[in-house]
């Protein structure tokens, strides 16, 4: 199939690990996270990290939307799936993510609660259109790819004139992201080795487009490449990231020409910015509060969001100590060294979100039969 099979080539994967293998320095380590979780799944899926020197070390970041969500937002949500005359929506993966003390939305749901699962926003309008008398509340996540959607259907909703759409808005930001693991010193220090590079998702730069990660490049040193997700797309990455790190540069490079512009995508970005604008803190599993990391509706938007229209309170939120999900997220451990991993914790039986996900490193892990 063109456009798929010509990014999955064999040949051209075998040169290009060649290639890697010819250019890497033999007396030093390459530390490289691959912030995405869509990176995570395609380099276990085509065996990219068997083609690479074992002194180029991937190292699996926190950008998988629903793993990020921390307990206390999954609790939030709970709380809205049980007020009465509220029907919370969300996509499948959102419904089967525990919150505190093993509770979820799917148990909310065996338990009275109004859930349902939907596949994009269109279909949560329609659930408000379909149901005048019930308060739609979608629970809205993901990053900046996921962010115009909930942007475009809140305008849909105002100029259909209804007024039994809420968000709760989850969406978060990549670059903060990034930064905030760069200065976390469990994080920057590895053991004693730095973190050296970031392959960049180019889903998420096909909208906020190559520029943002211009500042902590220089700021920070560390190298980015914006990559696709094809296996050939992360080889070439890899390969480009070894060669900034070998000359000694650190600079924002983008792979994925054939879809990521410096400046991104103006129009969805002006959606985003008339209807979001950025929360002072937000907090993140893993990562805890990042200044600047996520995103409310504006005042001018007030009538559709959920935290304002319909307040609820939920208890503190209770992690489960035995999931290593937020050291799994930060880069500081392997899926493998938790020790529920594919025992007590698997994909039918989740006890963390990195379980959950398609794009979780855990349910990788287990998909491609890591188990160590
Ligand atoms: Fe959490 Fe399960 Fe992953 Fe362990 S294996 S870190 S319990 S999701």
């Amino acid at each position: 199939m063109k456009h798929v099979d010509e990014y999955r080539d064999g040949e051209t994967a075998q040169k290009l690990a060649k290639t890697i293998a010819r250019e890497v320095d033999p007396n030093r380590e390459y530390r490289l996270m691959e912030f995405c979780g869509g990176h995570t799944h395609a380099i276990f899926r085509y065996g990219v990290q068997d083609l690479l020197p074992t002194n180029v070390k991937m190292i699996h970041g926190p950008g998988c939307p629903v793993c990020v969500l921390p307990v206390s937002r999954i609790d939030q949500a709970i709380a809205y799936a049980r007020t009465p005359d509220v029907i919370l929506c969300s996509y499948g993966d959102m419904l089967r993510v525990p919150g505190s003390k093993f509770t979820s939305l799917m148990k909310a749901k065996a338990e009275g609660g109004d859930v349902r699962m939907v596949y994009s926003t269109l279909d949560a309008l329609e659930l408000a259109q379909n149901n005048p008398d019930k308060k739609i509340v979608f629970f809205a996540i993901g990053f900046e790819t996921t962010t115009p959607p909930t942007a475009l259907a809140i305008k849909q909703a105002q100029a259909m004139g209804l007024t039994n759409f809420f968000i709760l808005s989850n969406h978060v930001l990549t670059p903060s992201a990034i930064q905030n693991i760069l200065e976390s010193p469990d994080v920057r220090d590895l053991g004693s080795i730095p973190l050296d590079g970031f392959l960049g998702p180019a889903h998420v730069s096909a909208v906020i487009g190559t520029q943002p990660y211009e500042y902590f490049v220089e700021e920070f040193q560390r190298p980015v490449v914006i990559s696709g997700f094809e296996p050939l797309d992360v080889m070439q990455s890899i390969l480009m990231l070894i060669r900034q790190l070998n000359e000694g540069r650190a600079e924002v490079e983008n792979q994925y020409r054939r879809a990521v512009t410096h400046m991104g995508n103006a129009k969805a970005k002006n959606l985003v910015a008339e209807i979001f604008e950025l929360r002072r803190t937000f907090e993140w599993r893993g990562l805890g509060h990042v200044p600047y990391s996520g995103l409310k509706i504006k005042e001018e938007y007030a009538n559709f969001d959920a935290e304002i229209q319909i307040p609820v309170e939920t208890p503190p939120a209770h992690e489960n100590k035995a999931c290593d999900c937020p050291a799994v997220l930060r880069g500081i451990k392997k899926p493998t060294d938790c020790k529920l991993f594919g025992t007590h914790c698997t994909p039918d039986n989740p006890m963390g979100s990195c379980m959950v996900s398609a794009e979780g490193a855990c349910a990788a892990y287990y998909s491609y039969g890591r188990f160590r």
